[in-house]
């Protein structure tokens, strides 16, 4: 009986599309209703209510902060929820230069951004996290920005890919750091590699999966 509820970790994956980047921040629930959230994009008084607003609802304790790399967009709600909650923050070292840049160029894009507290762990390519009975893999995936990653979970076969890739789309590559050639190795190498059924959760727009985008992606040819 034990063994089969061994079977039963599950994230729960909520979505929210915050600031005027339209970024998809994700909500990973795991069974103890302790709460991991990935790319803080709230910006907004009324996005950060409506994120507390449904960890209330759904009594989630948010403890961990992960993040797919630092750009603006990505980053935006980083100070709120770290004063607000207290969490634990992961980022590749890669790309943490890219989060000391922000505060120099988010008033370019009309952003007010707050200087939060730098990341408490560093992540390394196919570092395993766990949070409970959960694990998610973490693929670094550079080309987007420097240190870009991509976490996946193998047991519910789905990746939170970043600006890494996207439905029928990539990651663009003109922004400091990035790097064409680099990104499209990082899509062959690391996320095509993954199962044809992976879901594909990205940091903007709807989802895919890898096995759609091999076979309709317009920019990534084998
Ligand atoms: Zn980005």
């Amino acid at each position: 009986m034990y063994k089969f509820l061994s079977f039963l970790f599950m994230f729960q994956i909520k979505t929210f599309t915050f600031n005027p980047f339209q970024e998809n921040t994700y909500l990973l629930t795991t069974e103890q209703n302790e709460g991991i959230l990935i790319d803080p994009g709230n910006y907004e008084q009324s996005e950060h209510q409506e994120l507390e607003q449904y960890l209330n609802e759904n009594n989630i304790t948010l403890k961990y902060l992960l993040n797919t790399h630092a750009h603006v967009d990505h980053v935006l709600g980083y100070e709120y929820v770290n004063r607000t909650f207290g969490l634990t923050t992961r980022l590749h070292a890669e790309e943490l230069p890219v989060f000391r840049a922000v505060k120099t160029y988010a008033s370019n894009y009309g952003f007010v951004f707050q200087e939060g507290p730098e990341p408490t762990e560093l992540l390394e390519d196919g570092q395993v996290l766990h949070f409970g009975g959960n694990e998610l893999e973490v693929l670094f995936c550079p080309g987007h920005s420097p240190g870009s990653v991509v976490f996946y979970c193998k047991a519910q076969q789905f990746a939170i890919a970043g600006d890494v890739l996207f439905y029928r789309s990539i990651g663009r590559t003109d922004l400091p750091g990035g790097d064409h050639a680099t990104l499209l190795r990082s899509i062959k190498t690391k996320m095509y590699a993954l199962p044809n059924e992976t879901i594909v959760h990205s940091g903007h727009g709807p989802q895919t999966t890898i096995g759609s985008e091999k076979i309709y992606n317009p920019f990534v040819n084998e």
